[in-house]
């Protein structure tokens, strides 16, 4: 090794323990970060699966509360659809029987009072229950229930009349809704009419009963469809007979349905249900629709969507929102749990790094060696490679002690210490305190003669220090080095010949203490090889 500037190799060994020190302290601190994230992670993981099964919880209860509004609603439908089909089918009873009494040449010819009670219905007197007439062939009253002698009046402008009187076969019709005649149109009514033959067939006129839209008002008005919802009646041609709640345009008798989006859906099926908009005032809605046959009518029962869903909504807003707030409580807790493990970490890495150094001297103390020697020996076992191991002993220290005090002792230990860092080279190599007042050092990669080499520099390197020391033999604090080195090469070479050699980082150790104790007896302040002891017997264990 050449001239060398005195500062260099100090920064470089310096650099060298930071660089192994730091090396422990972020591998430990990226085990402690890697943890914290593990931590993080998966609370993050589990956060997201609860607030999924909590959504997918709500989801499902959205849907139920939807089926539970469609079943209500159908069932709701089924009743009144029932009711108004009974009520129609007494009155169409009532129809055929004013019909068979006009046909009967014997009943219209009983006198008036007998007449009537056989011909009209005495049930029919509900309050909902307009007139009760027979209108011969031109549309005038040829009976009146409760009126002797009948009102006069004129229908053959209607178009029920009209109808019965050119379709034969029409059987019973409901008209479309009317400003009643008889009430001078205070009342709105549909009529139900049959057709009344001449013997021969021909038209004799009809059997009218009128009914007040009222009647279905009423009838449905019980109903609960909710704040938002809609029922409607309605006749196959798209006519309203009612709507509630009642629309703003329903002020004459008619308004028709017929260009309504939905309307093809209510006549095409016998029943259904689906959800859409209101062509009246744009609400969505579950429109739960049933057909009630044979008398031309459709009754829907409309709940609002938004009324469906609101208990829903309401109990769906307060269990989703306490979910998120468990969730981010359970995050922030994860991430408190995971600095705290960093926290620890930490704490673990400065103390696994304090339980490798020495704390006068600040170099690798004996564990700290020991670790990196059987680490090293592998890898030059491995690599094939060259690894030396010197042993520095301070010469008469003991007397040095003794002289200037335990104190001064420790001194000398730190400045030895700082002096052995200074002449390495190399991030690789390690500095230790490998007891009292003895250092031992790891060369990796380093050949016998390079170690010898440096081994005399440390050596040198101390006695320039200069430090005092009466009881040495040249006066000043000195150390002796013993160097033991592994040579790969002339290993295989001496293997070749038969010959014994070391076989372990432990015999590499003794090795070099049996270097140094060949130095000690050899005068101090010198350095000794192995290259002796190597075919030898190790002599007396110097090992502490
Ligand atoms: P030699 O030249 O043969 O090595 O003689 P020596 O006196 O150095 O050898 P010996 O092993 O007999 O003495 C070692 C002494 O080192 C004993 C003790 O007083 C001293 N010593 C060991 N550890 C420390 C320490 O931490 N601080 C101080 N001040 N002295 C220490
Ligand atoms: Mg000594
Ligand atoms: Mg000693």
């Amino acid at each position: 090794m050449g001239s060398r500037k005195p500062d260099e190799p100090g920064r470089a060994y310096g650099a060298m323990i930071m660089g192994v020190l730091r090396g422990w302290r972020s591998g430990w601190r990226a085990i402690g970060q890697q943890r914290g994230k593990a931590v993080v992670a998966g609370a993050l993981c589990l956060a997201i699966a609860l607030l999924s099964v909590c959504a997918a919880v709500l989801l499902d209860s959205r849907d139920d509360a939807m089926q539970r509004a469609q079943t209500v609603s159908q069932n709701l439908s089924m009743v009144a659809e029932r009711d108004i089909r009974r009520n129609l089918e007494v009155i169409d009873l009532s129809l055929k029987a004013m019909v068979a009494g006009a046909e009967d040449p014997e009943t219209m010819a009983l006198p008036a009072r007998q007449r009537d009670a056989v011909m009209f219905d005495q049930a029919l007197t509900a309050k909902y229950l307009g007139a009760v007439l027979i209108l011969d062939e031109s549309g005038n009253i040829l009976l009146d229930s409760g009126h002797v002698p009948p009102r006069v009046q004129n229908y053959a402008d209607r178009d029920y009349f009209q109808a019965q009187k050119t379709h034969p076969d029409l059987g019973l019709l409901i008209s479309q809704p009317i400003a009643s005649r008889l009430s001078h149109g205070a009342s709105i009514i549909v009529g139900l009419s049959r057709r009344i033959n001449h013997p021969d067939g021909s038209f004799a006129g009809i059997a009218l009963i009128t009914l007040s839209v009222n009647y279905f008002r009423d009838l449905l008005a019980g109903l609960d469809i909710g704040p938002h919802g809609a029922i409607a009646l309605f006749e196959h041609d798209g006519t309203l007979l009612m709507r509630l709640p009642q629309l703003p345009s329903q002020a004459g008798p008619l308004t028709s349905i017929r260009g309504g989006a939905n309307f093809s859906r209510f006549v095409n099926e016998a029943s259904g249900a689906f959800l859409g908009r209101s062509s009246f005032d744009g609400e969505r809605r579950l429109f739960v629709h049933t057909k009630i046959e044979p008398f031309g009518l459709t009754l829907v029962i409309s709940p609002a969507e938004r009324d469906i869903y609101a208990s829903w909504r309401h109990r769906a807003s307060i269990l989703g929102g306490a979910m998120i707030v468990l969730a981010i409580g359970y995050l922030l807790f994860a991430e408190l749990l995971a600095s705290e493990l960093r926290r620890r970490s930490e704490v673990e890495t400065e103390l696994r790094v304090l339980s490798r150094t020495d704390a006068l001297t600040t170099v690798a103390n004996r564990r700290g060696f020991d670790e990196r020697l059987e680490i090293e020996w592998k890898r030059m076992k491995r690599d094939g490679t060259n690894l030396s191991v010197l042993f520095v002993d301070v010469d008469r220290f003991k007397q040095f002690n003794d002289r200037y005090g335990h104190e001064r002792g420790d001194d000398v230990l730190r400045s030895v210490a700082l002096a052995m860092k200074r002449e390495l080279k190399r991030p690789s190599d390690l500095t230790a305190r490998y007891g009292g007042e003895e250092f031992a050092m790891i060369l990796p990669q380093t050949d016998r003669r390079g170690a010898r080499v440096l081994a005399q520099q440390i050596c040198d390197a101390v006695a320039a220090l200069a430090i005092p020391n009466e009881a040495s033999e040249g006066r000043v604090v000195t150390v002796s080095v013993g160097v033991a080195t592994f040579e790969s090469d002339r290993r295989r070479a001496k293997d070749a010949r038969g010959a014994s050699s070391l076989d372990s980082a432990g015999e590499l150790l003794k090795a070099a203490d049996a270097a140094l104790y060949r130095a000690k007896h050899q005068g101090r302040n010198r350095v000794e090889t192995d290259d002796a002891v190597e075919l030898e017997t190790v002599g007396e264990d110097h090992l502490a």
